[in-house]
């Protein structure tokens, strides 16, 4: 990571990611730029650096932030019309802390609307390109940030990951995006989609940034009661033995180069001294259908704040004060916002509750006792993040239930809490990235990231 010293200014590094932004426009990354503020701030860092004065570990770093983090920098919408000219009177927790030591915001980027999607067609600004295949698509929800740190515009960009938003974008454009232990990093200030998956995590182009941003960013935070008491920095690097492959994964569902990807990386870990087991893990197949049972029963009560009074876009339709929520709701929210209110509410009524939210309930449970039985088989799991790599713009975004499969192997990782690194993993025939995902139990987070460097 470049960071500002007396040998290259704040300002250079911070004018050069803008000059960038602007030369990849085309790509639809960003949904806001800061050139004013960022130039600013960059301006104070270097006055800093020229007094002598002691600066932050990421000292003039330009980075982008996802769009569903709040900041009183432009406006945060989450790519959402509902949204639209909302100003955050608050920032959110992770980007104070990573400002603290001195990281530059330079815009926001794209993501499908409240982050529910799997490609970033889902925005209410339109899809963001693959970095690599201007036809395809960007993965999602955490399109933009991707694709920011893929054609080198910033150092790193933040993510959020509820079922596979960091892995599965970072493994369509061939970057490192690390979703931790769920309550490592305080999700204080960033919109909400399903409160008990969600996740906040980086985008990056190493291992060594990786761990770098975590150290600065996890701990515990009084504003979110969720967050663990700090282990990250603490954690001592535990020495790997036993890596695991996931039998119920190596099937024709499953695109053969990046099973091919998945076999030399476990040959290259032989040739390291490491065993590689192969694992049955049938519960991992309940993952998909609980996930999407179980999130949009989250997501149908997070969304339910937006009402056109409090935040936002308010319809201008006339009406009684039902309507006025009805027509913003109806206006403001994509189809897939709300084909999960709907279906959230459905599996939360009374009368369908035990046979859906219930059972989901029950399944997430036998999914976390899985994960833990894997855990003392093994140290870690190598997996693909996704059945394929970036698909055509177009392809599935009429088709709910293929994007839903996208996220096939991703999602269990979120349900059980557990962390999950999607790490570059080589190119297919056509020059896309391929990705892998290495697995670890709660708070392995430290190690899991060290590990990832013995697959390179
Ligand atoms: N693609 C998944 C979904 O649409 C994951 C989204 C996310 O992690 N935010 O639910």
């Amino acid at each position: 990571m470049k960071i500002a010293n007396s040998k290259v200014t704040a300002e250079r590094l911070v004018r050069d990611a803008l000059e960038k932004a602007k030369h990849f426009d085309d790509y639809h990354i960003f949904t806001f730029i800061d050139e004013e503020g960022a130039i600013k701030k960059a301006k104070e860092i270097d006055a800093k650096i020229a007094r002598g004065e002691k600066v932050g570990r990421l000292a003039g770093v330009p980075y982008a932030l996802k769009d569903n983090f709040l900041s009183p920098r432009g406006e945060t919408t989450a790519s959402a019309h509902i949204l639209e000219g909302f100003t955050s009177p608050i920032t959110a927790t992770a980007v104070e802390k990573l400002e603290a030591e001195g990281a530059i915001m330079i815009g926001r980027t794209n993501l499908d609307a409240f982050a529910h999607g799997s490609s970033t067609e889902n925005s209410y600004y339109g899809p963001t390109l693959n970095a690599f295949d201007k036809k395809r698509v960007a993965g999602g929800s955490s399109g933009g940030s991707a694709v920011a740190v893929a054609l080198d515009i910033v150092e790193f960009a933040t993510g959020t990951d509820t079922g596979g938003s960091i892995r599965q974008p970072a493994s369509f454009n061939g970057v490192y995006g690390l979703k931790p232990t769920y309550g490592c990093i305080s999700r204080y200030g960033v919109v909400a989609m399903a409160s008990s998956t969600d996740c906040i995590g980086f985008f990056t182009k190493s291992s060594d940034d990786m761990e770098l941003l975590m150290s600065v960013a996890s701990g515990q935070d009084p504003k979110d009661l969720t967050t663990l008491a700090d282990y990250y920095n603490d954690s001592e690097n535990k020495k790997a033995k036993k890596v695991g492959i996931i039998k119920d994964f190596d099937n024709d569902s499953v695109d053969k180069e990046i099973r091919e990807a998945l076999k030399k990386k476990c040959e290259l870990l032989k040739s390291k001294g490491y065993e590689i087991v192969e694992l049955e893990m049938p519960a991992l197949k309940y993952a998909l259908a609980a996930y999407y049972i179980i999130v949009p029963a989250e997501v149908a009560s997070n969304l339910s704040r937006y009402d056109g009074v409090r935040y936002g876009f308010r319809s201008e339709k006339s009406g009684d004060l039902d309507k006025l929520y009805a027509n913003t709701r109806d206006e403001g929210f994509m189809s897939e916002n709300k084909r999960r209110i709907m279906i959230g509410n459905f599996v939360l009524s009374s009368g369908f509750y035990d046979a859906y939210f219930l059972k989901a309930a029950k399944a997430r449970t036998l999914i976390v006792k899985e994960y833990e039985k894997a855990f003392k088989k093994v140290d870690y799991l190598l997996t693909p993040v996704s059945p394929n790599p970036a698909f055509l713009l177009g392809e599935k975004v009429n088709d709910p239930i293929a994007m839903y499969l996208e996220d096939m192997m991703s999602v269990s990782l979120n349900l059980a809490g557990i962390p999950g690194l999607a790490i570059p993993a080589g190119m297919n025939k056509n020059g896309l990235p391929l990705g892998l995902q290495l697995v670890g139990p709660r708070r392995s987070d430290k190690s899991l990231i060290e590990f990832s460097k013995e697959l390179i």
